[in-house]
């Protein structure tokens, strides 16, 4: 049995491409999905002739149209993205069960039997035969490498890093490309003279982990290319979160109530990529003396919008969260999850 048991498979500019293959006039074209033409919302996915004039997903509409003037918005068409998404997971279920679904476009794949290399390549190919869509694949031997793997050589790319490899490749690597470590994490750690993963490997270890605990332990290990995380299929999946620490301690409401509308919307997205659900939305508020609370509520419906996700986390944190000590970390989490094809029960509260 080789080493590499994992594949992960993330579709090139999923929206967009899906557009351009349906409407031939906007192939080659710079493309935005999201948005409307007045320069109004936010850059859903852009196209790579898009990207080439600098334009990102989550930029706002009026940036991308200053940055390239001739660009085409078109509208988010969630239920045929969906569509496409199921036939996408038809197809990796021909080589396996063992399927994490991280987005509408992008999953893990664990797999016991066969050769993942050749594995890979038929889903690629299958990919595109079936659905005229290129997706990047990467090959390793845990999820953290594999996902590093298929965003090496995107578009199109095909990437497998075996665990000599990955040795030789992470510590060349800007820090900001290891998991979990966003613009804020990325600025501290630039700030204390961290830029590469070498960078963090040859530092003192013991300060890290005093200021940051767990999180600095799982920092290091993922440097060290280790990371044991299991694929989780849907069934076992019962919470899905988000949740950051602040740069900076704060009472301000109007801050707070940013982070949950980005929450929402990153929320409401992965539960659109997996077809779920949810019932139960709770926030998560951490003050400056580390006491946190938590504050729930169920709803007699279930939902997947991120807009009503907002909306309640809102509520609950105008109403129900005092705000006299500054706050340090806010999360949204949903749970009470409701997967595709189970039968919805609406309960009278
Ligand atoms: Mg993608």
């Amino acid at each position: 049995m080789t080493e590499l048991s994992i594949i992960h498979v993330d579709m090139d500019a999923f929206f967009t491409s899906v557009e351009q293959r349906d409407h031939p006039q906007y192939r080659n074209k710079p493309v935005v999905v999201g948005g409307d033409p007045k320069g109004r919302g936010v850059v859903s996915t852009a196209s790579y002739e898009a990207r080439k004039f600098g334009v990102r997903s989550a930029m706002s509409c009026r940036q991308a149209a200053e940055l390239c003037p001739n660009i085409i918005f078109l509208p988010v068409d969630m239920e045929k993205y969906k569509r496409i998404s199921k036939e996408i997971h038809s197809i990796f279920r021909n080589y396996t069960s063992a399927i994490e679904p991280i987005s509408i476009d992008e999953a893990f794949l664990q797999l016991d039997v066969g050769n993942p290399v050749d594995i890979g390549e038929s889903i690629k190919k299958e990919i595109y035969n079936r659905l005229g869509l290129t997706a990047s694949v990467g090959v390793s031997y845990n999820k953290f490498i594999a996902k590093l793997a298929s965003d090496m050589e995107k578009p199109n790319g095909f990437t497998v890093i075996t665990r000599d490899e990955a040795k030789k490749i992470l510590p060349e690597l800007p820090i900001r490309k290891i998991w979990g470590v966003g613009e804020k994490t990325e600025r501290y750690l630039n700030n204390i003279g961290i830029f590469t993963v070498n960078d963090l490997l040859q530092y003192d270890h013991e300060f890290l982990m005093r200021n940051w605990g767990r999180r600095a332990y799982e920092l290091i290990q993922l440097c060290r290319g280790i990371d044991h995380s299991a694929v989780q299929t849907d069934q076992e999946t019962k919470s899905m979160g988000e949740e950051t620490t602040l740069e900076e301690d704060t009472k301000d409401l109007e801050i707070l109530k940013e982070y949950l509308r980005e929450f929402s919307v990153a929320l409401g997205r992965r539960m659109a990529g997996r077809d779920i659900k949810c019932r139960t939305i709770t926030i998560k508020v951490k003050y400056n003396d580390f006491k946190s609370i938590t504050r729930s509520i169920t709803l007699p419906l279930p939902t997947g919008s991120s807009r009503i996700i907002y909306q309640h986390s809102r509520d609950m944190l105008v109403n129900r969260v005092p705000l006299l000590k500054p706050v340090r970390l806010i999360g949204v989490q949903v749970s009470n999850l409701i997967y595709p094809d189970e039968p919805i029960q609406i309960s009278f509260i």
